[in-house]
C-alpha cells in the first residue's frame, strides 16, 4: 500500500517519502482516509505507531484544499492540543515537513517561553496551530488569538492530558471553538475518563484502534537485571560501556534522582544530561537535540519529561528505577522499538522493586527475562526497604486502585528522603492550578488568572487539592 492509494496529493506524497517513508503504517492506513472524510475520528493509537503522520497528512490536504488565502489576525483553521511543550514542538516539526509543499502556516505555542513572539505570530493568523492548553488559554485572555475559526481540531495523548489534569482548560477551549468542526481524538488507552470526553466531543465518530491496550511492542526487546539497590549506578555504567551504547535513555523516578545520575555518569566518563520540568526550555531543548544528534550518549528523564519525546530508532531505553505505576512502563519503553525498528528496553531491579516488577508483568502479561551479570550477583541478605512517598507515605494510584509506593528514599537506586516531589513545597492555593507547559512561567500569566504551577505529573484530583502532595516525584 502507499500513501498515494490513500488519496493523500502528490505535493504531501512527495514530501511524506523525503522523509523516507513510503508504506503507511496500520493507524496511518486507518486514520488517512477516515480524516479525509470529514468525519469524527476516535483513535487509539500508541505514541511510536506513526499516529502523528496519521492525522497530520489528512489534516494538511483538508486545509489546503479549502484555503482561501492567509487566515485572518490571530485566526487559526486547525488546533492540535498535546500535553506536553515537547511533543507540541515535535508534532508541528511533522506539520512542517509534511507540509513543506503546500502554502499552509504553522506555529508552535507552549508556556516556559516569552508570550511576546507568540503574540506577534499569532498576528498574522495561523493555518495549523499546535499547543499546550495552558498557554493557549492565557493568549486567549490577553485576546491574541480567535478560535471561533477553527475547522479541525485534534487533542493529541487525550489520555496524557487528563491524567495531568488538562481537563478543566480543555473544556475552556472547547467552548471557544466553533459548533460545526471535524474532531480527532488519539489516545493510548481508553478509560472511562476518555470515554466520557469523546461521547461530549465527538459526532457519530468512526473508531480506529490498532495497539492492544498496554500490550508492549513485539519489536522491543525486554529485559529484567537484577541488582542491589547501591549498585545499579555502576551496573548502569558497565553495560553503557561494555555494550558501547551510543544513545541511550534512562528514565529515573525523581527530578533529584535524574540530576545525581546524569553526575554520577558524567563523572564515569559518559557522557550525560538530565532534563525534567526544573529545567529551563532551553537546557531541555538543547539536551534533546544534542541526544539526538548523538553527541550526548546519555539522556536522563522523568516520566513527564521524556513523555513526547521522539527519537527515529531510540535503540535503548533504560529503567534505571521502575516507575509507580506499571502503564507508565508502557509508555517509557514505547520510546524505543518504533515504527517497527528494532530496539531494546532493560530494567534495573533492586529488591524494593520486586511489587512494582510483579505489577509491570501483570499489566503486559508476560514475564519478562532475567539476567544476572558476573560482579552484580544479588546479595541475598539485603532487606527491602519500603519506597516512600515523599512527605505523605505511599497513597492510592492512578484511578484509585491499589497503593503505590512512592518515590524518596536513601539509597543509592532511588533518591534520598530529602528531596520532595516537584511542588510538594508549595501551599494549597497554589498547588490548585496549571499546568507542566506554564512551570516557571508566573510572571507571564496575567494576575486574575495566576494559579501557579502545577507539580509535573500531577493528576488532576491532586491539584485540586490542597493538603495532598503529588502522586509522582517528578
Ligand atoms: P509517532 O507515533 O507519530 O510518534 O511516530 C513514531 C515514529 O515513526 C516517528 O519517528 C515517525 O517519524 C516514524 N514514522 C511515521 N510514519 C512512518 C512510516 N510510514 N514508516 C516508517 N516510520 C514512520
Amino acid at each position: 500500500m502507499s500513501f498515494a492509494s490513500l488519496g493523500l496529493s502528490a505535493e504531501i506524497v512527495r514530501a511524506v517519502e523525503e522523509r523516507g517513508y513510503t508504506t503507511p503504517t496500520p493507524i496511518q492506513a486507518q486514520a488517512i482516509p477516515a480524516v479525509l472524510t470529514g468525519k469524527d475520528l476516535l483513535a487509539g493509537a500508541q505514541t511510536g505507531t506513526g499516529k502523528t503522520a496519521g492525522f497530520t497528512l489528512p489534516l494538511l490536504q483538508r486545509l489546503n484544499a479549502t484555503r482561501k488565502g492567509p487566515p485572518g489576525r490571530g485566526q487559526v483553521r486547525a488546533l492540535v492540543l498535546t500535553p506536553t511543550r515537547e511533543l507540541a514542538a515535535q508534532v508541528e516539526e511533522s506539520v512542517r515537513a509534511y507540509g513543506r509543499y503546500l502554502k499552509l502556516s504553522s506555529m508552535v505555542m507552549f508556556g516556559g517561553v516569552g508570550m511576546q513572539p507568540q503574540t506577534d505570530r499569532l498576528r498574522q493568523g495561523v493555518d495549523i496551530l499546535v499547543a499546550t492548553p495552558g498557554r493557549l488559554l492565557d493568549h486567549h485572555q490577553q485576546g491574541n488569538v480567535d478560535l471561533s475559526k477553527v475547522e479541525i481540531l485534534v487533542l493529541d495523548e487525550a489520555d496524557r492530558m487528563l491524567d495531568m489534569g488538562f481537563i478543566h482548560d480543555i473544556k475552556r477551549v472547547l467552548a471557544l471553538l466553533p459548533a460545526k468542526r471535524q474532531n480527532l481524538l488519539f489516545s493510548a488507552t481508553f478509560s472511562d475518563e476518555i470515554k466520557a470526553l469523546a461521547d461530549r466531543l465527538l459526532d457519530n465518530p468512526q473508531l480506529i484502534e490498532v495497539a492492544r491496550r498496554n500490550a508492549t511492542a513485539d519489536t522491543i526487546a525486554q529485559k529484567i537485571y537484577p541488582v542491589d539497590r547501591e549498585k545499579k549506578r555502576h551496573l548502569l555504567a558497565k553495560l553503557i560501556k561494555d555494550n558501547d551504547w551510543h544513545q541511550v535513555l534512562v528514565f529515573t523516578r525523581t527530578k533529584h534522582g535524574a540530576n545525581r545520575l546524569a553526575e554520577q555518569l558524567s563523572n564515569d566518563g559518559i557522557p550525560a544530561l538530565a532534563i525534567h520540568g526544573n529545567k529551563s526550555q532551553s537546557a531541555r531543548t538543547r539536551a534533546l537535540s544534542e541526544f539526538k544528534s548523538g553527541s550526548l550518549a546519555v539522556l536522563v528523564a522523568t516520566d513527564i519529561a521524556a513523555r513526547g519525546i521522539d527519537i527515529a530508532e531510540l535503540p535503548h531505553v533504560v529503567n534505571y528505577e521502575l516507575p509507580n505505576v506499571p502503564e507508565d512502563y508502557v509508555h517509557r519503553i514505547g520510546r524505543t522499538g518504533r515504527a517497527g525498528a528494532e530496539g531494546e528496553a532493560i530494567s534495573l531491579v533492586c529488591v524494593d522493586e520486586h511489587k512494582l516488577l510483579r505489577d509491570i508483568e501483570r499489566l503486559i502479561k508476560r514475564e519478562l527475562p532475567r539476567e544476572i551479570v558476573p560482579g552484580f550477583e544479588v546479595d541475598p541478605s539485603i532487606k527491602p526497604e519500603p519506597i516512600q512517598n515523599g512527605r505523605n507515605g505511599p497513597r492510592g494510584s492512578r484511578g484509585g486502585g491499589r497503593p503505590t509506593q512512592g518515590t524518596a528514599r536513601s539509597s543509592e537506586g532511588c533518591p534520598p528522603r530529602a528531596p520532595r516531589a516537584e511542588g510538594a513545597n508549595r501551599t494549597g492555593s497554589e498547588r490548585r492550578g496549571p499546568r507542566p507547559d506554564n512551570v516557571g512561567n508566573r510572571a507571564e500569566r496575567p494576575a486574575g488568572e495566576r494559579r501557579g504551577p502545577r507539580p509535573e505529573g500531577a493528576r488532576a484530583g491532586q491539584a485540586r487539592s490542597g493538603n495532598r502532595a503529588p502522586r509522582r516525584g517528578d
